[in-house]
């Protein structure tokens, strides 16, 4: 069973696995809503109306209360998919991520490509960190994201079997990349999206290109006022 953004390079290290998800992202039309719906796998706001607003790889002790700041400055909520290695370097900001409203899901507890880990190790991965994630917000997470959006089967079957909906997304910026700016990620972000849609976001740069979290940052501001001129409001994933 294959995931849509399942790549057959098993071998793909980190950064390549970004590229995989990528590649396979653009082949996505060919394979359809349907079978993502098949397996499991969501990518639109569960109402199908407004915009969603997510954010991978935290916590992180610069780029979360800078995101969280522009949040606030917009008095807009979104979602965070912890990891829980970083939850547990930075727990204070993890709880303070839920203490000002936000929602949390899990993303993994070490950020590896799900392709390289045999089942076992996958079942360890989501155990640790959901149990880090409980810990320390109080919450248990009802959304996952597979690291690199790349799941496989071991992964779904245990996100589905605790009652979790995959969640990845519609839009992203490539706020990940050295040579991402503001302006381009609110404009790449921004592109097509419209009701129903999960931006996808990093409030951390600990598996992307260093600082990368100032220019998402930046970028919040004119993603939630472009939007809103299209008569879009963050809402729920
Ligand atoms: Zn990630």
């Amino acid at each position: 069973m294959r995931a849509r953004y399942v790549s057959d390079r098993a071998g793909a290290g980190a950064g390549d696995g970004r590229r995989s998800a990528e590649s396979a992202q653009r082949a996505g039309g060919l394979v359809g809503a349907a079978l993502c719906e098949c397996l499991g796998i969501e990518e639109r706001t569960a109402g199908g109306a407004g915009y969603a607003l997510t954010f991978d790889d935290g916590p992180h002790r610069e780029g979360t209360p800078a995101v969280l700041e522009a949040l606030a400055g917009a008095d807009v909520r979104a979602t965070f998919f912890l990891v829980g290695e970083q939850v547990l370097r930075n727990p204070s900001l993890a709880a303070e991520i839920v203490a000002a409203g936000h929602d949390v899901g899990l993303h993994c507890h070490r950020h590896r490509n799900l392709l390289r880990l045999t089942p076992r190790q996958v079942r360890e991965d989501i155990d640790r960190a959901q149990a880090v994630i409980e810990e320390v917000t109080g919450r248990s997470p009802a959304l996952y994201r597979p690291p690199y959006g790349v799941a496989n089967a071991a992964a779904l079957a245990l996100a589905r079997g605790r009652g979790w909906r995959t969640l990845l997304w519609s839009h992203w910026g490539r706020d990940w990349e050295a040579r991402a700016t503001p302006a381009s990620i609110a404009a790449l972000l921004t592109a097509g999206a419209g009701e129903g849609s999960v931006l996808l976001l990093h409030d951390a740069d600990d598996y992307s290109a260093p600082g990368s979290w100032r220019h998402t940052a930046a970028a919040l501001p004119r993603v939630i006022e472009t939007l809103a001129a299209r008569g879009l409001e963050p809402v729920a994933p």
